[in-house]
């Protein structure tokens, strides 16, 4: 979780090459913006993002990920 004045609205990111494409947050956001790529990262996993609209920002997927460093949540 990282808090940033220069951005307007919450966003999340995921940073593809650290992804294991389980889902979890997939599975946890509550707004259904966290999306599978049809893509496959260097490591041959198919790696989660952001459908890009609606993130309220509650880091549910953050805390969800086992993957130190995958998911970036950005709030105003
Ligand atoms: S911070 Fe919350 S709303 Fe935003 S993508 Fe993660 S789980 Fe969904
Ligand atoms: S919870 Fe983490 S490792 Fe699992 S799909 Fe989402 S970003 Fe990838």
């Amino acid at each position: 979780m990282t808090n940033n004045a220069a951005v307007d609205a919450p966003f999340m990111e995921v940073n593809a090459e650290l992804c294991k494409g389980c889902q979890l947050c997939v599975g946890v956001c509550p707004k259904s913006v966290i999306a599978i790529s049809d893509d496959l990262n260097s490591a041959s996993y198919h790696p989660a993002y952001y459908t890009g609209a609606d993130c309220t920002g509650c880091g549910l997927c953050f805390y969800a990920c086992p993957e130190p460093g995958a998911i970036k949540v950005v709030k105003p």
